[in-house]
């Protein structure tokens, strides 16, 4: 008997590494989706179509091991299965791979050139396609960029106000959670075209947050800018900060590039400013003031992007909510819509509290929604897509 053959999605992040497996077909239907959280200090593996298992440090030590893991787990699992192309999440595609493309020896060269501009992300996407590569020699490999689905915005939103020779230099705002961008369009060109060729505005509210403002399903401006750390406050990165403040770190406080990086990067956001937990779960039931003006100053801060955003798309026609936080949590969606109506949101509160997916009114000008992300959904059609290309 012949394998069936499925495409298998990766996303590798600093310690977890989400998988999905996935019919090739259009559209790609998950056969199983999980992840290894913990790699290299205390590994979980979970699976949606099994339970979870703590593994053993050695099973995990690395995304190499994570993987080789991971397919023992799924062979068990998915007895049967070939796997005929690997879809990758990438997290900077820099200036010129504004679209999905089969890894070859010149792309390769070219994620590996732009990991400097991702130091906490490129290398693990890279540790992935080496280890999926040596997995399955046969299977083409497709890179998918965060960054791609916003290389078409204004050039005025492309740019910094610094001298050009650093542009020139790559030194661009390049936003990202382009691939759960691009999945909400999707979703909105088929279920609600009238909104998908207006104006949107998109926030992913995850570990990681950013927003985005499209127009006619392609991206107009977003938050995040030459890295991930800009725009709202996450779980652990401070969002948008005075540049000054990072001078006057190192200049009078003495810290080293390396601790400010931490600190910007994993000692700052919802954690930072509670002192208690990146976990907004956390935060909700703490009830402490630190943890409510916490989240009130991440819900500040989405309502101001939302200001900026209708202004880049002169104006606006929906909100869709997303991610972990965007999808869960009825209190930051409640309150970022509250007190908007001057913009012509009117939040429905009994549908808010039901998760939507509408939670505007009736009467509301501006349609809100909760869309579940889907980034995974993306990689693989892309994958699939591409199933018999060569290297
Ligand atoms: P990542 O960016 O790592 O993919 P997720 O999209 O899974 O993150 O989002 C994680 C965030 O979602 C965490 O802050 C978590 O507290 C929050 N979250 C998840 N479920 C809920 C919930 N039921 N209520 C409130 N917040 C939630």
């Amino acid at each position: 008997m012949t394998d069936q053959p499925v495409v298998l999605t990766l996303n590798a992040g600093s310690s977890s590494l989400k998988f999905g497996v996935f019919t090739v077909a259009e559209p790609p239907v998950a056969k199983t989706l999980g992840l290894v959280e913990a790699i290299g200090t205390a590994p979980v593996l979970r699976l949606s179509c099994g339970a979870g298992r703590a593994l053993r440090a050695e099973e995990a030590a690395d995304h190499s091991g994570a993987l080789a893991t991971v397919l023992d787990s799924l062979g068990d699992a998915l007895p049967g299965i070939g796997v005929v192309a690997v879809g990758h999440r990438v997290v900077h595609g820099g200036p010129d791979l504004a679209g999905p493309r089969v890894v070859d020896d010149a792309v390769m060269e070219e994620i590996r050139r732009l990991a400097p501009f991702a130091p906490l992300h490129q290398p693990h996407n890279i540790a992935g396609i080496e280890a999926a590569a040596r997995a399955f020699p046969d299977a083409v490999q497709v890179a998918c960029f965060d960054t791609a689905f916003h290389r078409a915005q204004p050039r005025l939103n492309d740019l910094y106000a610094l001298p050009r020779r650093y542009y020139d230099k790559g030194v661009r705002r390049y936003g990202f959670h382009g691939l759960s961008y691009a999945h909400i369009a999707e979703v909105l060109r088929n279920e609600a075209p009238e909104l998908h060729a207006g104006r949107v505005i998109v926030a992913h509210l995850g570990n990681g947050a950013s927003m985005c403002g499209m127009i006619g399903g392609r991206s107009v401006a977003s938050t995040m800018g030459f890295t991930a750390l800009d725009g709202l406050a996450m779980g652990t990165r401070t969002g948008q900060i005075d540049p000054g403040v990072i001078l006057y770190l190192m200049q009078q406080e003495g810290l080293s590039v390396e601790e400010v990086s931490r600190l910007l990067y994993t000692g700052s956001g919802l954690l930072g400013l509670s002192g208690l937990s990146n976990d907004l779960r956390v935060l909700e039931a703490a009830g402490t003031p630190e943890a409510d003006e916490t989240i009130a100053y991440f819900v500040a801060r989405i309502r101001r992007e939302i200001g900026s955003l209708a202004a880049a798309l002169g104006g606006v026609d929906a909100l869709v909510f997303c991610g972990g936080i965007g999808e869960h949590s009825a209190r930051v969606r409640g309150a970022v819509c509250d007190g908007m109506g001057w913009l012509g949101m009117e939040p429905d509160h009994a549908r808010n509290r039901a998760h939507g997916p509408v939670i505007s009114t009736p009467d509301s000008r501006v349609r809100i929604l909760v869309i579940p992300a889907n980034e995974e959904l993306v990689i693989a059609r892309a994958a699939a897509a591409r199933v018999g290309a060569r290297r």
